[in-house]
């Protein structure tokens, strides 16, 4: 039990409505003490303040911590750090093993030094759920789930072995098992308690302190809680591991965007196409790296459910939150959503106690710079079809995808020509291929001799094309005939849009509709649906809804992540091999957040994000290049024109099955028993002890490298020398370009590797069920077979050219994988960068991205600008974060990769984003030096810099202090 401290007199007491009182941290007393005009922050920062308050111990958290954040300026210098010290934490299991084995590692680490292992336990709770592993190898059949369930547990049984030694092992780690759902969804409907309480003692009484809800996760979306009203952003598994450990995570004091919501949504607008409106809108006002806080009449009258939708894509807008504030809406979905009635009141009367209750009207309080949304003015919309922020109106796609299909390749294009858009491919389902390359169905040769005559432009002539009635025509078994723009994956999938019982329910409506109107899913189309919880299952039966999804083949295919992570499953080997073959520009229609290059399928290139019931539609119209809302999405019963619009369910008819969805028993029978609700889970054994007993056979789960040489003394900062690049990047090389998450290919190192191992190639799973093994994710770092290194032009996956000549190891400038390149760099000691374009790292929170790079040899990374996660993780690893002054690139300075590369400067002494010097001498012999900015950004930073990375930093920490 603590002991609470009293900082400015702040410690009160507020009426728990039962009669007790309880104690908390007050910040009106803080205003009254006159330490700051706390009333007139933003919600957020008083929400963060509440914790700095609370946790000042004047080592971690100092006074002046407090006083700064209290006196938050809206447009103020942004050099001070904020120690923020979460309340908890949750994983998915992606992130949340290779976590675990960092900790496994860090107790075998103190016991090999003759420590307590106990030494490395949680000091907050930690919940991982796991939701990241199942893929859609089954679809469209009624036992779907249950072989995907089964598959899911035979490829994953060793990481489901060690996620229980984990349970045992450490007492504050907690497991929600595979089948249950999607950890923000998850998260949102039972984890979030809103506010939380702790034994502590006052004016030595024992006495209960009360304090807001806040976390960090180790996924982008955890800001899905962010709509209701808790503080809470994805970090790296690295800051993450540090979190657990007692250290404080330390951000930038932000800028705080108030976005000002008025009006309300329209008929036949969701709230998808609002969160992609709001996505495209924060793009454009370059919110990175701050918070962002809705308020306003708009923002009040939003369910939370619609809520979280917007603050779910916060990093799609690039925001480190998407944060809206608490109100009655709050206290209506946790009551609804199960949550006890002496909670609820607990939680209401906390946070008017602390002036924190209810939406801001304009002007209440002060933000750095204000947006508007009118949410009237929202219309329905899809988002590709390679970024989430590029959101067509939805009677404009047909055109954008014909302009994306002939646009350059280097403006996110396909490069392709309008007379390739007009070939069809054959696919047989039982003797291969027949190409249909060269001899188009008889309507496209009508479009060309149309082309002949008409005197419009050729965009023109392929915008306005008339088209087939379906993109894919069936034939036998998987057969058909597929095209440019044929739909082949439509996926309800993402806790974006699963946690959301409005869009879910649309869905519903409009494939009851469909299905009565006699329309069909063509087969070549792979549907599924993959809620987020159970809860979806529990009132789309009760609706009478999940039959019509069932008919259209959009079964369900498992709770988890699916689609929305790339585990879409394998497509018809015949389909795949034609859109190989024939290198067709296939597309998926998803309600994911993300749609970067082989995110969702690695043989689907045009990708489109979409509301749930859109999804519906474009999988029943099979294609992306239909305006439909003036084309028919097909034939009725009776051979009629069907229409979007004869199908769209109202805005009525989705609140009148709305009274079914949100059912209190419900939430709570189904998050009572999880291991009642998934037997295989109790099937499997787990091992005991405090320590793991590492099985060096495995392929999943190896001892990492990094604290097997640990040493209770840090190193020193020293520059780097004649390093060689590994890597020429352009812009928007993604987390997923880095350590891709989905396939493993055969040829590939990782693949080899695993071939070596004796693992067939059927249970090679994917690459994100492997982090709990070095070996597998360092072979696999930059292998993504899009990644294109600027080093070895015209080619596409991890391919460089290499310099290792010393060891004979290569021919200079001999093309061969990254993998093997940074080995034989390794064997003769040259030190390696990195240098890329803009938003390095941009994507997903995956700490993979930054210790693959470091166990390649890398040890800088050079780029124009970095996204703020991966910054941070690549630090946290010890590899160092250059920034290109703004005008500088690999392209200005005319790199090739024959250069080697000096960084000057580093040393003793070094500061926070302070200036240092590039140094390349060029293979003529040539040299220049350039200055880059240091993005070590701050003090803390430099420590852990120093230290060779935040984990040895925090071991080292914890070990001098016991
Ligand atoms: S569903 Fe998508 S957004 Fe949600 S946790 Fe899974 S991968 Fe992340």
């Amino acid at each position: 039990m603590s002991k609470a401290q009293n900082l400015f007199g702040t410690l009160q007491n507020f009426d728990l409505g039962n009669g007790r009182q309880g104690a908390f941290h007050s910040l009106p007393q803080l205003e009254k003490a006159g330490v700051g005009p706390v009333s007139r922050l933003p919600v957020s920062i008083r929400l963060v303040l509440e914790s700095v308050l609370r946790n000042c111990d004047g080592k971690r958290v100092l006074e002046q911590n407090v006083r700064s954040l209290a006196n938050w300026k809206p447009t103020g210098p942004r050099t001070e750090e904020i120690p923020f010290v979460v309340a908890r934490i949750v994983l998915q299991d992606f992130t949340g093993v290779p976590l675990l084995v960092d900790l496994a590692a860090m107790r075998s680490a103190l016991g090999r030094l003759g420590r307590n292992p106990k030494l490395i336990e949680p000091l907050v709770p930690v919940d991982l759920v796991v939701d990241h592993s199942v893929q859609v190898d089954y679809s469209g059949t009624a036992d779907a789930l249950g072989k995907n369930l089964d598959l899911e547990f035979s490829r994953n049984r060793e990481r489901y072995q060690f996620l229980k030694w984990g349970m045992q092992a450490f007492e504050t780690f907690k497991v929600v098992p595979p089948g249950i759902g999607i950890v923000h969804q998850v998260n949102l409907e039972y984890l979030a308690k809103g506010v939380l309480s702790a034994p502590s003692t006052i004016n030595s009484q024992p006495s209960t302190l009360y304090y807001p809800d806040t976390l960090v996760g180790t996924d982008s979306h955890t800001t899905m809680i962010n709509g209701l009203g808790i503080v809470g952003w994805g970090v790296g598994g690295i800051e993450a591991e540090a979190g657990m450990l007692g250290q404080p995570v330390y951000f930038l004091t932000p800028d705080v965007v108030g976005v000002h919501l008025t009006g309300a949504l329209r008929e036949g607008v969701t709230a998808t196409d609002m969160a992609l409106t709001v996505t495209q809108m924060l793009r454009k006002a370059k919110v990175v790296g701050k918070f962002v806080e809705f308020f306003g009449p708009g923002a009040a009258a939003l369910p939370v459910v619609d809520r979280a939708t917007i603050a779910n894509m916060a990093p799609e807008y690039g925001a480190t939150m998407g944060f809206f504030p608490i109100d009655a809406e709050c206290v209506n979905y946790l009551r609804a959503t199960g949550r006890s009635e002496e909670h609820c009141r607990i939680y209401e009367n906390y946070y008017r106690a602390q002036g924190l209750f209810g939406i801001p009207r304009r002007g209440e309080l002060q933000y750095s710079v204000e947006q508007e949304l009118d949410l009237a003015t929202v219309v329905p919309s899809v988002a590709g079809p390679k970024r989430p922020q590029d959101r067509i109106e939805l009677p404009n796609l047909k055109r954008e995808f014909v302009a994306a299909f002939t646009r350059p390749v280097t403006e996110s294009g396909f490069g392709r020509t309008l007379e390739d858009l007009s070939k069809s491919f054959l696919v047989s389902g039982k003797a291969g291929l027949h190409a249909g390359g060269g001899s188009q169905e008889p309507v496209r040769r009508r479009e060309s001799q149309a082309h002949n005559t008409n005197p419009q432009t050729e965009l023109e002539m392929a915008n306005n094309r008339p088209t087939p009635d379906l993109g894919v025509v069936p034939e036998a078994g998987h057969g058909g005939t597929i095209r440019h723009g044929s739909v082949l994956i439509a996926a309800i999938t993402s806790c974006t849009n699963t946690s959301n019982p409005s869009v879910m329910l649309a869905a519903g409506l409009l494939a009851q509709k469909a299905v009565e109107r006699g329309l069909q899913v063509n087969p070549l189309v792979k549907a599924s649906l993959a809620p987020g919880s159970r809860v979806v299952t529990d009132y789309l039966e009760r609706t009478g809804l999940q039959q019509y999804f069932d008919q259209l083949g959009f079964n369900l295919v498992g709770y988890g992540c699916t689609t929305c992570i790339g585990n879409s499953g394998p497509l018809p080997t015949a389909v795949d091999e034609a859109v190989g073959k024939y290198d067709v520009i296939a597309a998926s229609v998803l309600s994911g957040n993300r749609n970067f290059e082989a995110r969702v399928h690695q043989s689907i290139k045009a990708n489109f994000l979409m509301s749930p019931p859109l999804v519906v539609a474009f999988a029943l119209a099979g294609r992306v290049d239909i305006d439909l809302s003036r084309e028919p999405i097909g034939k009725g019963k009776g051979g009629e024109d069907v229409f979007l619009k004869d199908i769209w369910p109202t805005l009525q008819e989705v609140r009148d099955v709305m009274q079914s969805a949100l059912k209190p028993e419900v939430f709570r029978k189904l998050y009572r028993d999880f291991a009642g609700l998934n037997p295989k889970w109790n099937e499997i054994p787990a091992n005991q002890g405090n320590v793991y007993q590492w099985d060096t056979s495995s392929t999943y789960i190896q001892e990492p490298p990094f604290f097997k040489t640990f040493s209770l003394q840090p190193g020193e900062i020293r520059e780097i020398k004649g390093a060689r690049a590994l890597g020429i990047f352009g812009d928007s090389v993604t987390t997923d370009h880095i350590s891709p998450a989905g396939s493993i290919k055969t040829t590939s190192p990782a693949g080899k590797y695993l071939v070596e191992q004796g693992v067939a190639v059927g249970d090679f799973n994917s690459y994100g069920s492997r982090r709990g093994n070095d070996r597998v994710m360092t072979r696999g770092t930059f292998a993504n077979v899009r990644i294109k290194n600027l080093m070895a032009p015209g080619t596409e996956g991890g391919v460089t050219r290499c310099f290792a000549t010393k060891a004979g190891a290569c021919a200079p400038g001999e093309q061969v994988s990254i993998y093997d390149a940074a080995m034989a760099y390794q064997k003769e000691g040259t030190p390696l960068v990195v240098i890329a374009g803009q938003e390095y790292g941009t994507g997903s929170s995956r700490d993979w991205a930054a210790k693959g790079t470091a166990l390649l040899g890398v040890k800088a990374v050079i780029a124009q600008s970095f996204e703020r996660i991966h910054r941070s993780n690549l630090l946290g690893m010890g590899v160092l974060p250059l920034q290109f002054k703004e005008g500088t690139s690999a392209a200005t300075l005319k790199l090739d990769g024959t250069e080697t590369f000096d960084v000057v400067g580093l040393g003793q002494g070094l500061k926070p984003q302070q200036d240092l010097t590039l140094r390349f001498t060029r293979a003529n012999g040539q040299v220049e030096t350039i200055p880059v900015t240091c993005r070590i950004d701050t003090p803390i930073e430099i420590d852990y810099y120093q230290h060779g990375g935040i984990l040895p930093y925090v071991l080292r920490q914890l070990v001098g202090a016991n």
